[in-house]
């Protein structure tokens, strides 16, 4: 059974048109990487899937259950968290205070200020300063923490690795655990990854 599962999905801006008909299906404990070029709409498909925006037509299910109406915070209750592109972390709360924040709904489940430390060591001793000192790397950091505070069952990653040095970005990999492709990595060729950049289809 899938955990999350959407269907036909159209989502417009006003009069612009930016996803057709996009259907995909995650099952639990399962990883989805969506390639795609700039403004492919990688973006506003994880923001349906949020709650931040809603589809014009087709649905988005979540245990089977439709939630393609359900505001973005009920869906978090249900155990949808997105660590949202460019972090949008509150710049003057404390690391501490914007982890607190991710755990004011929440479901019940492991993850606790201690865990997250746990997972994420640079933290620890960053607790008391404010977002906006921190660099790119450790504002990401925050961000993944502040979206497990929240105990998801999905977790939504969008442009993770965006401006952040490879090492940094190597390090945030190593704590996303189990880590898989929808189809397997191998059948992801660079055909297949230029295809998707470029709109062209594999020959
Ligand atoms: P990137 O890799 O650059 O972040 P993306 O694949 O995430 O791109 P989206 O940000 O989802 O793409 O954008 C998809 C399309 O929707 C683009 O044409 C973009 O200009 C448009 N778009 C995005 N947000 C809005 C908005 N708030 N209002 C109007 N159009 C928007």
């Amino acid at each position: 059974m899938s955990l999350l599962e959407v269907d036909s999905v159209d989502v417009h801006y006003g009069d612009f048109q930016a996803l057709w008909s996009v259907s995909l299906a995650v099952g639990a404990g399962h990883a989805l990487a969506i390639i795609g070029a700039n403004g492919a709409g990688k973006s506003t498909l994880l923001r349906t899937i949020a709650g931040a925006l809603y589809p014009s037509s087709g649905s988005v299910l979540f245990e089977q259950r439709d939630i393609s109406r359900l505001p973005a915070h009920a869906r978090v209750k249900l155990g949808i968290a997105m660590v949202p592109e460019g972090r949008r972390l509150f710049p003057s709360l404390t690391v501490e205070e914007n982890l607190k924040l991710g755990g004011f709904v929440r479901r019940a489940g492991p993850w606790s200020l201690a865990r997250t430390y746990e997972l994420l060591p640079l933290l620890g001793p960053l607790r008391h300063r404010s977002a906006h000192q921190l660099s790119g790397g450790e504002q990401q950091a925050v961000a993944i923490g502040r979206a497990l505070m929240s105990n998801p069952r999905l977790l939504l990653l969008d442009e993770l690795s965006l401006g952040l040095a490879p090492i940094v970005v190597q390090h945030l990999y190593e704590v996303i655990p189990d880590v898989t492709l929808e189809g397997g990595p191998a059948e992801l060729d660079h055909t297949a990854v230029r295809a998707a950049y470029f709109g062209i289809r594999p020959g």
